[in-house]
């Protein structure tokens, strides 16, 4: 088999047999980079000279015997997360000039655990999006159909994944943003629990929601980098100091007993047919491997975009205020006074996404209508929670599509926000409630990937990875491989 159709754990038995080094997989890799993402533009910046010294590093420490869990493993970042001495634009112009003077905690874990880091992604601004069209680095294409889009915000990581660029990349997730684009992009995409890994240098978009994650073509991979980028961080006065399990070795368990609720409002009106029977299909499969199923309810589930639309912007305009063409990133030229310096570096710097959500933002937390939009949005999220809360004493998972629909056209939803944003209905809930989700393939619709979607109860990481897992045992979508990057 070709060295870049292999996952993670495969690569990891060739470096340990001694098949190749991991100078050798990480050249191999950024040649094919260098080839095939020029019909993708997944990378924003590849880091090739950093990647080969960290493969030759990581050899040399396969051959004293020090092996981390990524000893050698190529992976890429989500361009959101600070890297000490690269460029960090978060895709967008106001920080196309930022070189990050410290790295995030997730990215200094990952390099502890010995991987060899390729690069950069491509992502919607500031992580603002569901189709990647909001970059300033221009689209991302799906590599299954290059007319479509990959999804965003994590597009660029969800991407390059698919295309056997790379074989796992970090993501975040705000609303659905790596589970979204991994479901379109038929690859694995975990979004942990709110707090099970370090926010610290992850640029902040809406804090009570954005956690770090990744994609990864199986999910054994997936709770690979989890084992390695979860934990405590004293950095982040969210994270929580709880023990990290062995997420590989719980993998393997059967999930004979299982109790997965189905909830009704996730098969809603909006949910396009073919997608409906796909998910179905793979409910059944989990069904015939021991799984019982188990009708609930989400009463307040259908609030929760409106929901998310009014928490997140408030959070993106304060958070957002630092860019100020101040102390880093874009500055306008020719400032007539301070006011102009602040209006114009904001106004030339900040794409229409990510001015939008400002001005949202502003405008529920403004005195006269603070208590109309943000209080009343943060009561309804609660009451999302305690939804969550009541069906996690009956059911040990959540499970329904993804997505409304498979991939879409580049151009098709980007003049029309509201589309945009119902792609995350599915999604939210779980950031609203902080509970950790996971996307896996589960078919195809027209030949494009469709993505079954698991929520857990909160550190529940174990269970949805052990479902997950034990689902590819039995069906093998996660293989399939994009045509035209076979
Ligand atoms: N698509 C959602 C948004 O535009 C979610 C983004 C995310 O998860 N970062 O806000």
């Amino acid at each position: 088999m070709d060295i870049y159709h292999q996952t993670l754990a495969e690569l990891c038995v060739g470096l340990e047999k001694g098949d190749f080094t991991s100078v050798e997989l990480t050249q191999s890799l950024l040649d094919r980079v260098a080839v095939e993402d020029k019909r993708l533009n997944s990378f924003i910046t590849i880091t090739a000279t950093e990647a080969l010294a960290a493969a030759a590093s990581a050899d040399e420490a396969r051959a004293n015997g020090n092996t981390g869990a990524l000893n050698g493993l190529p992976i890429v970042h989500k361009d959101i997360f600070c890297t000490k001495g690269v460029k960090t634009t978060c895709g967008s112009k106001m920080l196309d000039n930022f070189i990050s003077p410290y790295s995030a905690t997730v990215v200094k874990k990952i390099a502890n655990a010995g991987a060899v880091v390729l690069g950069k992604c491509n992502m919607d601004e500031f992580a603002m999006g569901s189709s990647n069209e909001t970059s300033f680095f221009g689209p991302v294409r799906n590599p299954w159909n290059l007319e479509c889009t990959p999804g965003g915000s994590s597009g660029g990581s969800a991407a390059s994944v698919a295309a056997r660029l790379v074989p796992a990349a970090t993501g975040t997730d705000t609303g659905g943003s790596i589970r979204q684009p991994a479901a379109l992009t038929g690859t694995v995409g975990l979004k942990p629990t709110y707090g099970r890994v370090s926010r610290y240098g992850m640029i902040a978009f809406a804090s009570s929601l954005d956690q770090a994650g990744m994609i990864t073509r199986s999910v054994e991979d997936a709770a690979r980098m989890l084992g390695v980028m979860a934990g405590f961080d004293k950095r982040d006065s969210t994270s929580i100091n709880q023990a990290v399990p062995d997420y590989l070795a719980s993998i393997g368990k059967s999930i004979k007993g299982l109790r997965i609720g189905i909830a009704r409002q996730h098969f809603d009106e909006g949910l396009d047919e073919r997608t409906r029977t796909k998910v179905k299909d793979a409910i059944s499969v989990l069904e015939s491997m021991g799984a019982t199923t188990i009708e609930i309810d989400l009463p307040n589930i259908n609030l929760s975009v409106p929901t998310y639309y009014v928490v997140a912007p408030a959070e993106c305009s304060s958070n957002l205020s630092r860019f100020d063409g101040v102390r880093f990133g874009y500055r306008a030229e020719n400032a007539e006074d301070l006011l102009d310096l602040y209006c114009r570096s904001r106004g030339e710097g900040f794409g229409d996404e990510v001015k939008r959500r400002i001005m949202t933002g502003a405008y529920v937390l403004s005195a006269g209508y603070y208590d109309a939009y943000y209080i009343k949005a943060q009561q309804v999220r609660q009451l999302i929670a305690d939804d969550f809360k009541e069906a996690f004493f009956n059911v040990d998972l959540i499970v329904g599509p993804t997505t409304p629909s498979p991939a879409f056209k580049l151009g098709d939803k980007v003049d029309d926000p509201i589309q945009m944003y119902l792609n995350d209905i599915y999604t939210v809930g779980a950031n609203l409630a902080g509970l950790p989700a996971m996307s896996i393939p589960c078919g195809f619709v027209n030949d494009m990937p469709v993505g079954l979607h698991l929520v857990g109860p909160h550190f529940g990481e174990e269970v949805l990875l052990r479902c997950g897992h034990q689902y590819q045992q039995e069906t093998d979508w996660h293989m399939a491989c994009p045509e035209a990057f076979k």
